[in-house]
């Protein structure tokens, strides 16, 4: 049975065509998936009987479903473990900030990236997500957001995974979420996260998709990246930059550097002015995140003296930078860190 979930109105069209349905039926039906959240055909009551009863045997309407949920205690962090149709688990995060409500979405299940810090990574990537179950994360959340007379605002692609490795589906995902007749988010309310896939971040660049570009680059040179993120040895730094201004220039839109700050590891003077010099040519933004200790990994984090420290280096050279406001750090928020309790503990629902 075919799920239709994350099927566009060309889409749907299509497959009704075989089956002799009108092409308007397309649009009712998409308007009662997407707009009204309704995923039985029994529910959809402009459709006659004989047509629910014809579509619901063939076809199914799926999103994924709630495993676990946990809320920060200021309630402003919910962080959910949800389970795909081949019962394979995924983090999705929200987080009500000020200006609206954020999904953060993994795009792969686990992450082959193999990043020092990273709790995603521990145990390799275990397969890429397709476009419909991202965009089920999404909705997931909207339905939740639903009960508070909330909808999703902004979608970040910082959960799990790395997005540039799971190329094809990404990008169905983030014209999905822009569709008018799916969720209708402007590009500019979306940011795509990446350990620096440098063919990828060209290829991007070209596609006419101007989300907020974000690279996690966490390390001022070569020397310390390579310990950090083994991509590095692949892209080395001065590569991933160029292609970060390229990206810049194409769009038009601010590329946001993050900068993950391990105690005595990347958070010195040295680091800081080594890093403003690698940025200068290009409008860019840092995000200074101190690290969010994890349990399998021996990074900690600076004081909050040496974070301000670190922010007034990079202020002094002119570079725009701020120190991430933390969310959610008491429901295990840095990714992956919530999926490995599960692995590892083999919970049941
Ligand atoms: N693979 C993509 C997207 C997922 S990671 C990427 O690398 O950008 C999303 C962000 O969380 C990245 O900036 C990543 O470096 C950061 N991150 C991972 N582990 C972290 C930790 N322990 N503390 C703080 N940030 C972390």
């Amino acid at each position: 049975m075919t799920n239709i979930f994350g099927y566009n109105i060309d889409e749907l069209n299509a497959i009704f065509k075989e089956l002799n349905i009108p092409s308007y039926r397309s649009k009712q039906i998409s308007d009662w998936i997407y707009k009204k959240e309704k995923f039985s055909f029994y529910e959809m009551t402009n459709l006659s009987k004989n047509l629910q009863e014809n579509l619901a045997e063939k076809f199914k309407i799926i999103t994924p479903i709630l495993l676990k949920r946990l809320n920060s205690k200021d309630n402003l962090t919910s962080k959910f473990l949800l389970e795909l149709e081949d019962k394979i688990a995924v983090e999705t995060v929200l987080m009500r900030k000020n200006y609206g409500n954020s999904v953060c979405v993994s795009t792969q299940a686990g992450c082959a990236m193999g990043c020092a810090f990273c709790a995603s990574t521990l145990n390799g990537v275990t397969r890429n997500l397709t476009a419909k179950e991202m965009l089920g994360e999404v909705y997931f959340i909207n339905n939740e957001l639903k009960k508070e007379n909330k909808n999703v605002t902004n979608i970040v692609l910082m959960g799990s995974g790395e997005p540039l490795m799971n190329y094809d589906e990404v990008i169905r995902f983030l014209r999905l979420c822009h569709d008018e007749n799916i969720l209708g988010l402007s590009y500019r309310n979306i940011t795509l996260s990446t350990s620096g896939i440098v063919p990828n971040i060209y290829r991007l660049a070209e596609e006419n998709l101007p989300v907020t570009l974000s690279i996690s680059l966490h390390a001022p040179n070569d020397k310390i990246r390579d310990r950090l993120m083994p991509i590095n040895k692949k892209y080395p730094i001065k590569e991933l930059i160029k292609a970060g201004k390229f990206y810049g220039d194409k769009t038009k839109r601010r590329v946001t550097y993050e900068y993950i700050l391990i105690d005595n590891l990347n958070d010195g003077k040295k680091e800081a002015k080594e890093l403003a010099s690698l940025l200068k040519n290009q409008l860019s933004h840092i995000n200074i995140i101190p690290i969010n200790s994890v349990e399998e990994r021996e990074f900690f984090r600076p004081s909050k003296e040496k974070v301000q420290k670190f922010l007034e280096y990079l202020t002094e050279e002119n570079i725009s930078a701020t120190v991430r406001k933390e969310m959610g750090a008491d429901v295990n928020a840095a990714c992956g860190q919530l999926r490995n309790r599960y692995l590892r503990k083999g919970e049941k629902k």
